[in-house]
């Protein structure tokens, strides 16, 4: 198995039988032809799934998190060590290793725009220190991105119109979540339309999504 990264796809597409995949080199266009092709581009998906003749309506989402430098044995104290769902405000938090505590949340329709807005941080560094008043928020890392949402909330895992063509993608605000199971979900179907039987497929539907 080979695997290249770093790679930009500047377009794919597939006659049915094969499908291609086109990269920018040195500023060329090198274009590659494989048995299939399992679409996992996260918001770009959407432009991907139009030249394959699919309609995979992901929207961006951006979300914001700060990531707490917990830089003092007091803040360390204080900071929760268990990961937490704020249902009121919808934030969620995870301790990362000793030193560092990491809460995120919102959800911004803004285009393809991942701007760090101020008046969203601000909202996330009030709530750690109304919430843990032990913890310094005197470093704060400020990040934003792009969840790839489609509007019913479940990810596209299953195969395009075209014959070795798959999906793997909108995963909204759970991909990680959902990656391992995705990833066996598509597995499967990919196996079984390319004519494999190691496997017993099952269906690739996900019929539940939680918070
Ligand atoms: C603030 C925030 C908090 C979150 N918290 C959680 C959480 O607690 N739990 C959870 O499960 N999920 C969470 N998520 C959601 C999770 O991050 C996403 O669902 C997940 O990252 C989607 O993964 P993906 O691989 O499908 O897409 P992406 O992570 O968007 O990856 C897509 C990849 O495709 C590449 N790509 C796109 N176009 C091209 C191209 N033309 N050529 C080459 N490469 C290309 C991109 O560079 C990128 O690497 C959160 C998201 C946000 C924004």
């Amino acid at each position: 198995m080979t695997c290249l990264y770093g790679q930009e796809i500047v377009s794919v597409a597939s006659n049915g039988k094969q499908a291609s995949v086109t990269v920018r080199q040195d500023q060329q266009d090198v274009t590659s032809t494989f048995d299939a092709m399992v679409v996992c581009a996260g918001t770009a998906s959407r432009t991907l799934a139009s030249q394959l003749g699919d309609s995979v309506n992901i929207y961006p989402v951006k979300g914001y998190s700060i990531t707490v430098n917990l830089l003092d044995e007091a803040s360390q104290a204080a900071a929760p060590v268990v990961s937490l769902l704020d249902d009121e405000t919808k934030l969620v938090t995870s301790r990362l290793g000793n030193d560092r505590f990491r809460v995120a949340g919102t959800a911004e329709f803004n285009g393809y725009n991942k701007d760090i807005r101020a008046d969203r941080i601000r909202p996330l560094i009030d709530w750690v220190q109304q919430c843990f008043p032990g913890v310094s928020t005197r470093s704060v890392v400020p990040w934003a991105g792009l969840r790839p949402m489609l509007p019913d909330m479940l990810p596209r895992v299953g195969p395009g119109n075209k014959p070795c063509v798959f999906y793997n993608t909108g995963h909204g605000h759970l991909g990680w979540t959902l990656s391992a199971i995705t990833a066996d979900m598509i597995g499967d179907v990919v196996l079984q339309s390319m004519g494999s039987a190691s496997k017993q497929p099952r269906p690739a539907t996900l019929t539940t999504a939680s918070a």
